[in-house]
């Protein structure tokens, strides 16, 4: 039963694949608290997204399934991919992070609409490790815990390719950690302090695969971007480093 709270343990751990991953992950409905506020979003809707029939499911991550370079957030937002079904795609925070890539070289186009708009992310996949919009953006420890194990399969099934991931914000940072040493990486004692700039190698815990470069970065939100405390070149380089860590071909904008 996808109600079941151990749906997620024992769904992701049958998946072989990051196309089976997603099709379960479409299906979860664990967290009685989230279910209900993603299904009355979508009933009640925001005013200029009325026409819109809102996706109201789990969102899960997007970009190829030979990523090096992982970027994992926090939730979906209620009205962004909650409405559109793909992750970072119809807010703020999600044009700035995909104009960024884009400006990088690592996104076919640097707008974002739906699903449909032809987007390809190149070496990157965008994830969370809450795949349900939370109310006030803020899941509880249990709901966060509960959906680890999605975040954990999806890492563990990157893990042949993947080499740095980009980790945003303070809550996602602590998620990250977690569902990383989940998915076979060793996360030292005490573990590493997020901030904006840090960085962090982590071991395969069991020898195989490559080690992986955690870097930290403020959220894309859009409080963070209005009061300038995360900065559009703040974001690009941050961005910039993980992806060249990861062996990614980055295009570096001029010096104004
Ligand atoms: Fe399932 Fe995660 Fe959504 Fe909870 S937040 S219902 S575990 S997908």
């Amino acid at each position: 039963m996808c109600t079941a709270d151990d749906y997620p343990v024992r769904a992701a751990a049958r998946s072989r694949t990051l196309a089976e991953l997603d099709g379960r992950l479409v299906m979860c409905r664990a967290c009685p608290r989230l279910v209900e506020w993603r299904e009355e979003t979508a009933r009640i809707k925001r005013p200029a997204f009325r026409d819109w029939e809102y996706w109201a499911r789990p969102v899960p991550g997007f970009g190829p399934s030979d990523a090096a370079l992982a970027v994992t957030g926090l939730a979906p937002a209620a009205h962004g991919a909650n409405r559109t079904g793909r992750m970072f795609t119809g807010d703020q925070a999600g044009d700035l992070l995909y104009a960024t890539l884009y400006e990088l070289g690592l996104a076919s186009r640097s707008t974002v609409t739906d699903p449909a708009d032809g987007l390809e992310l190149y070496g990157v996949r965008v994830t969370s490790p809450v795949h349900c919009a939370p109310p006030a953006n803020r899941p509880t420890p249990g709901e966060r815990d509960t959906c680890r194990p999605w975040l954990a399969r999806e890492l563990r099934l990157l893990r042949p390719t993947v080499r740095s991931a980009v980790v945003l914000g303070g809550f996602g940072w602590q998620a990250a950690l977690a569902a990383l040493e989940r998915a076979g990486w060793r996360v030292p004692r005490p573990r590493p302090v997020f901030g904006h700039g840090a960085r962090t190698v982590l071991e395969p815990a069991d020898g195989a695969g490559g080690p992986l470069t955690v870097f930290g970065c403020y959220h894309v939100s859009r409080r963070n971007v209005f009061t300038g405390r995360l900065t559009p070149a703040m974001l690009r380089e941050v961005l910039a480093g993980a992806a060249e860590t990861a062996g990614l071909r980055v295009v570096r904008p001029e010096p104004e």
